[in-house]
């Protein structure tokens, strides 16, 4: 198990915990340690990791949908996945903006 580090605040990210954040078409993403951080990254001009997050496929097969605006999603969708122990919770966005967007309301418990 790989050890990472927020893409933010360079806080230690266990791998039972924490988002992540990844842009598929652009093989790139981002960690962090709390959905807050998403917020302050999008806000001062992402900056990415280069790489893809391992998800099973299936889970970015059933998201098609932006969970801030319900605009339907292409491949250029942002995937966001809460790891909360074995479990693994995504949601997609059209855009990094919707991502902070939804963060900054309290995403899935707003
Ligand atoms: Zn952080
Ligand atoms: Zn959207």
């Amino acid at each position: 198990m790989s050890e990472l580090k927020c893409t933010w605040c360079g806080a230690t990210v266990e791998a039972e915990d924490g988002y992540r954040l990844a842009e598929p078409a652009g093989a790139r993403r981002a960690v962090f340690c709390r959905l807050e951080h998403v917020v302050p990254w999008a806000i001062q001009g992402p900056k990415w990791e280069a790489g893809e997050i391992e998800e099973p496929k299936a889970i970015e097969d059933s998201l098609d949908r932006c969970a801030h605006c319900e605009q339907p999603l292409d491949e250029t969708r942002i995937l966001l996945v809460r790891h909360r122990g074995e479990h693994r919770i995504p949601d997609a966005f059209c855009s990094v903006e919707h991502a902070a967007e939804w963060a900054k309301a309290g995403g899935r418990w707003r």
